[in-house]
């Protein structure tokens, strides 16, 4: 039957990708292209973190310091 071997895009090249167990990386169509999407999706997790790292930090001018006496 033809609706057995059903296709999907690789999300990184839409590339058509068969879906079953002869594609390991579904959706992906390859390791290549899974790397690269999921190394993008870790570079960009970790820029959010760091991209406002002066928030919520109390500058320590502010606080009372002993050595100012
Ligand atoms: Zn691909």
């Amino acid at each position: 039957m033809a609706a057995k071997s059903k296709t999907v895009a690789c999300p990184h090249c839409g590339r058509r990708v068969r879906w079953g167990e002869e594609s390991p990386w579904r959706p992906f169509c390859s390791k290549r292209c899974r790397l690269i999407d999921l190394g993008e999706w870790l570079s960009e997790e970790r820029r959010i973190p760091t991209a406002e790292p002066d928030h919520g930090i109390t500058p320590p001018h502010e606080q009372d310091d002993p050595e100012q006496r």
